[in-house]
């Protein structure tokens, strides 16, 4: 890996250099493209962006901005049949949203369709293009193995002006849907298959998204790419190492075309995280299925999903830069990402208490009417955030995981008998269970206060069990509340063997709702993007769900780092 930069300390790199910027660099020093980066994101609008795009803009935008360059946002249109409005506007969104900014570069490679028409024209009048009558399963058969050379197509040797006639009768509309393509006319010996007279035009009647029914006749991948490259001057064309076997058709489409100089193609590794999908194939399967809410449930990996979870982009482009960029494909522990996210929240989320699932507890010893203030501190982080007003009553709520009425051995909360502190307030001390009659569930606990221990300590300097969050019954707000885990129970579900289905895997606990949930007033009117930290249970986000009076909450993540906890176990 090449990792060179300076190290935080988790361990992780931060602003290193990396291979990429050494060919970058080369370029400059040998002036092959007089000094200037220009750089694209070339998404397919055929899905939502998911963490792993994140990582190719992080790469491609900001690699730009290193090296005062250009970034261009182009949309990969080439198949019709896959791509949609809803996704182009989506991916805008979310670039967007993680802070870049294509400025006037927008892009679509069916902007091109012209050109690229033209171009195999060209190539034809070269003779460097033919159309051939096979058929898929014939081309496929034809191709040969790694093992074994191709065999020639039998159209191979058409005449240069029969194939001018051809190609344009396939634009024309005159055959059916897979009658005929045009192909390359490389080599049906290399020893690389991509150069075996690749397919690069096909007919297909499907309306795109953009170009309607203009054009029966679409371009393939492996010829549009390059040409849509040097049409836009890229210098650097970044990619996943999927392509590395592709790079000497890119290279022949523009060396044949004399593109000069020619954008350069170089690949990097794909981010792959544990306890997660990242293919849109599976990740449609998983919208259209509804296994998950939508594209955009917290759950997902997809930038939209990060997003309505309480990710902030900060902590996404930070992940990214740690994570660096390789020549070797691996999987990431998805706890990395996770502490970035505490990082900065830590960092910015104001503190609140809420209590999920609460447990009626009445101070037998404090005044009826009586309601006093507490002052909390909004972020010990921050100073500036300020201080608010905590309302305390004879009657709160503490969560019920705080009480056992027989605690174990390693239980430090409250039991009977027993002293805490209410965070912010006072010590309680518990006198009294009071269960259901008919159901035996604990009911109410009923507790004494100490006035001596106001704030929260006593002169005496008397320990107590623990400290737990708490509200005021009649002060409190309900909220609703969404935890989540992992939607996949494996480390690494792409490692199953193919007979058996990641969707076997989606965790049957990955979303639990909590519609009873009592929080402090102030989150009563709270607004839809808000992060807060709940004392004691992790980051909150509101959720787009908030309405009026009935504000919903995401857990983001828990306070609980297990990155941090294996990086300081390794140091
Ligand atoms: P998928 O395989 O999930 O369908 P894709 O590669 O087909 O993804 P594109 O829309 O073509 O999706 O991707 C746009 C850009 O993002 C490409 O340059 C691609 O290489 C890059 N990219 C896609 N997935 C990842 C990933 N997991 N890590 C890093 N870059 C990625
Ligand atoms: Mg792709």
């Amino acid at each position: 890996m090449e990792k060179e930069g300076m190290k935080d300390k988790y361990g992780a790199v931060k602003g290193g250099t990396n291979f990429i910027h050494a060919v970058i660099n080369e370029d400059i020093e040998k002036n092959t493209y007089g000094g200037m980066v220009h750089t694209r994101f070339p998404p397919e609008p055929n899905g939502y962006l998911h963490i792993g795009h994140a990582k190719s803009i992080c790469l491609n935008f900001g690699t730009a901005l290193q090296y005062k360059g250009l970034c261009n946002l182009r949309f990969d249109d080439t198949n019709p049949s896959k791509e949609e409005t809803e996704y182009v506007e989506s991916i805008m969104q979310d670039v967007k949203w993680l802070g870049f900014n294509w400025e006037d570069r927008l892009f679509y490679a069916s902007d091109y369709y012209g050109n690229l028409y033209d171009y195999a024209v060209e190539l034809i009048k070269m003779g460097k293009a033919y159309v051939c009558d096979l058929t898929a399963d014939e081309v496929r058969k034809y191709r040969g193995t790694l093992t074994e050379p191709g065999i020639n197509s039998p159209y191979r040797e058409r005449k240069v002006s029969e194939n001018l006639d051809l190609f344009e009768r396939m634009k024309k509309g005159e055959f059916p849907d897979g009658s005929r393509t045009l192909r390359a006319k490389i080599d049906m010996s290399s020893p690389n298959l991509n150069l075996r007279d690749p397919v690069i035009y096909r007919i297909l009647r499907s309306t795109h998204h953009r170009t309607g029914d203009t054009w029966c006749i679409y371009p393939m991948y492996d010829y549009a790419h390059p040409i849509s490259d040097a049409l836009e001057g890229i210098t650097h064309s970044i990619c996943t190492l999927e392509f590395e076997d592709h790079r000497p058709l890119y290279d022949w489409v523009l060396t044949t075309l004399k593109f000069n100089p020619r954008p350069k193609q170089i690949e990097f590794a794909r981010l792959d995280l544990t306890f997660t999908v990242m293919s849109k194939r599976k990740l449609l399967e998983l919208v259209r299925g509804g296994y998950v809410r939508g594209w955009d449930d917290p759950r997902m990996p997809t930038i939209s999903g990060l997003r309505r979870r309480g990710y902030t982009p900060e902590a996404i482009r930070d992940f990214c830069e740690r994570i660096g960029v390789a020549k070797a494909n691996s999987v990431v522990d998805i706890s990395l990402l996770e502490h970035c996210l505490r990082e900065d929240l830590n960092m910015r989320a104001p503190r609140r208490m809420a209590v999920l699932d609460p447990l009626r507890v009445v101070i037998d010893n404090y005044p009826p009417d009586l309601v006093e203030e507490f002052d909390a501190d909004n972020n010990p982080e921050d100073e500036s955030a300020g201080k608010r007003k905590i309302p305390f009553s004879k009657i709160l709520y503490i969560e019920k995981d705080d009480f056992r009425e027989v605690p174990p051995k390693d239980f430090f909360r409250l039991a009977p008998g027993r002293e805490i502190r209410l965070k912010h307030a006072y010590y309680i001390k518990c006198v009294s269970v009071i269960r259901n009659k008919k159901t035996g569930e604990i009911e109410e606990l009923h507790c004494t206060y100490d006035p001596e221990s106001k704030g929260g300590w006593t002169s005496d300097g008397r320990k107590v069990m623990g400290t737990s969050h708490w509200v005021s019954a009649r002060h409190s707000v309900k909220l609703e509340v969404r935890l989540y885990d992992h939607l996949l129970l494996r480390e690494n579900p792409g490692d199953e063997k193919e007979d058996r289905d990641y969707k076997e895997l989606i965790n049957p606990d990955s979303l639990k709702v909590f519609k009873e949930c009592r929080g402090e007033p102030s989150l009563g009117e709270v607004k839809k993007g808000e992060f807060f930290q709940f004392l004691r249970q992790g980051y909150f986000s509101v959720d787009p769900d908030s309405a009026e009076g009935k504000p919903c909450f995401n857990r983001t993540v828990s306070l609980n780092d297990p990155w941090a906890k294996k990086q300081k176990r390794q140091a």
